[in-house]
């Protein structure tokens, strides 16, 4: 695959006035698992904290939006480590913290509710 080419994530919806996913594009599968990634535990934080459906609200929107951003700046491209193991963290202090909180939601519940990202996200993590 040459640098050119970008991979969508699958499942993405495409952006709507609602405040849709903003349908990104990656230069890696990996970039576009991490995105699947978050966009997976902001959603399932969203649904359990603040009863939404299909849409997410416009506080997590945000946070994925500007998560969405981070990651396709990332200086480490396809080679980043997660970013929770980032030895420069490119996060705004309160965005890092907004992501703690979800992770510490979602986490748990991601492993029943998507136990495959779990698990490609937990190898990330270890190497
Ligand atoms: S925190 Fe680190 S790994 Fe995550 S997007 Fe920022 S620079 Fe990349
Ligand atoms: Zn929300």
């Amino acid at each position: 695959m040459t640098s050119a080419e970008t991979i969508e994530p699958p499942g993405m919806k495409p952006a709507t006035e609602e405040g849709q996913a903003v349908n990104p594009s990656f230069a890696s599968k990996r970039l576009a698992r991490e995105w699947q990634t978050i966009e997976a535990m902001i959603r399932c934080y969203c649904r359990g904290l603040h009863a939404t459906q299909t849409t997410l609200c416009q506080e997590c929107q945000g946070l994925l939006d500007y998560a969405t951003v981070r990651l396709e700046r990332c200086r480490f491209g396809s080679e980043k480590p997660v970013c929770v193991k980032c030895p420069v963290h490119c996060y705004q202090p309160a965005r890092r913290e907004q992501v703690r909180v979800v992770m510490r939601y979602a986490g748990p519940r991601m492993l029943w509710q998507h136990p495959m990202l779990s698990l490609r996200h937990w190898l990330d993590a270890r190497r």
